[in-house]
Order: structure tokens, then C-alpha cells, then sequence
């Protein structure tokens, strides 16, 4: 018996191109005939956060999963992490400011945007206590001491290497007050012109976060590197 195909099913279903969000696997949509049907699962919807913990139904929660993997998930879930990341362009286009990272260890030494963890409340886990763009005007003031208008761009989930899910809501903004950034935490800021940014110093997803944010070309983006990562707005 295959699930009817429906649209939010096929939306769920492209955010990894059709792959187990957790495990890589094939997924199909619909029953198929042939030799498909033999290697390709079939697609569940997995909430990243359970709805007996306060997940939502909407998109941003869902992802497809093989039935392993919907199973197996308990565990991952517990240490799920939720980010916000803020790329700030000028308002020409032609630079950016960016972050020469200490930490977590897989960052060191390498750049990123203006990033940090959505607060939840203490006593209930993944229920956050601020909404993602809050969150985002914050660490931009305690990172930069910038007020910046932000836009939210995209949301992005994956798995890390120890196996924690993560998701991060990613924004934009377009302002000249970066070039009054103040330099508050021990984390270094570095404008950058767009066409010297060092793409061999940049944490991963940027190569295609930091293009996204001036073109908007394109709604969705498919990382062969990170298999599981998508950008969907
Ligand atoms: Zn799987």
C-alpha cells in the first residue's frame, strides 16, 4: 500500500531530492513498476521535532525518512540543534562581513556568517523561547553590536557528523552599517569584497549560502557534499 501522492508528500520529498533525510537512502513517491520498486524505499514523513514534544506540522519540521530510519530516530532527536546563521552584505553588493570562527573544533580557523543557537526554554528542550529572526537580531548585537534589518532566506537541515540533527534558519541583509561593525567577542569580523572572499577558508555550505543571497536565482539547492541539506524559500 503506497501513500497517496500529495502535494506537501512531493515538497517534503524534494527538500533532499528524494532521499532519507537520515540514512541517504532512495525514497520513492509513488508506486512504481519495474525494477525500481525493488531498491528504492518508500517515503515517510518524519517530524524533526515529535508532535508530542510541540513540533509543528509545517514544512520546516518535516522531512522524508525510509521507515529504518523514522524508527531508529528517538535518540537523535534529543540532541537536535537548532541555529540561526545571518549573512550581511552592503547594500552595493560588493562586500560582506564574516566570521573567523574558534569554535566548535570542525570550525576553527575557518569563516562563517553571523551565527548562534535559538534559545529554549530551560525546562522543555526544542521549545524555543525566541523566535528565529529574534534570534538572529541578538547575536548579530552581541556579535557586531549591529542592529541590521534581516530577512529570512531560507532553512536548512542535515545531520552532523556525531549524528545530531540540526536545523538553521538562514537570513540576509543588505545594509552599510556593516562597515561600523564593532569588534565585542573573540571571534574575528572581516569584511570582505565579494570577489575576494576566501572560498578555501569558508565552512562548507557558504560556497553556495553567501551566492544565494545576492542572486536568489534559484529556490532550492542541493549539495552533493552534504547530501542532506536543501535551501527551500
Ligand atoms: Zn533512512
Amino acid at each position: 500500500m503506497v501513500a497517496p501522492l500529495t502535494r506537501k508528500r512531493k515538497r517534503v520529498w524534494e527538500k533532499t531530492n528524494g532521499r532519507c533525510f537520515f540514512c541517504g537512502k532512495k525514497l520513492y513517491l509513488e508506486k512504481r513498476y519495474g525494477p525500481q520498486t525493488i531498491e528504492y524505499k518508500r517515503m515517510t514523513i518524519d517530524h524533526l521535532i515529535p508532535r508530542a514534544r510541540g513540533g509543528s506540522d509545517q514544512y520546516f519540521n518535516l522531512v522524508p525518512s525510509c521507515f529504518s530510519c523514522n524508527h531508529r530516530k528517538g535518540a537523535r532527536v534529543s540532541s537536535m540543534k537548532n541555529y540561526v546563521v545571518g549573512f550581511a552584505y552592503s547594500e552595493d553588493l560588493k562586500n560582506i562581513l564574516l566570521i573567523r570562527k574558534n569554535r566548535p573544533p570542525w570550525q576553527k580557523g575557518l569563516l562563517n556568517g553571523v551565527e548562534g543557537k535559538i534559545k529554549e526554554k530551560s525546562n522543555t528542550p526544542q521549545i524555543f523561547d525566541e523566535i528565529p529572526l529574534t534570534a538572529m537580531k541578538r547575536e548579530c548585537k552581541e556579535e557586531t553590536g549591529l542592529h541590521l534589518i534581516w530577512n529570512m532566506g531560507g532553512h536548512m537541515s542535515g545531520v552532523n557528523e556525531d549524528e545530531s540533527v540540526f536545523q538553521c534558519w538562514i537570513f540576509y541583509a543588505y545594509d552599510d552599517r556593516i562597515y561600523d561593525f564593532q569588534q565585542i567577542e573573540d571571534e574575528v569580523l572581516e569584511l570582505f569584497p565579494m570577489d575576494k572572499v576566501p572560498l578555501d577558508q569558508v565552512i562548507p555550505n557558504l560556497h553556495y549560502l553567501i551566492p544565494f543571497g545576492i542572486h536568489r536565482t534559484s529556490s532550492h539547492y542541493y549539495n552533493k557534499r552534504d547530501a542532506f541539506i536543501t535551501i527551500t524559500y
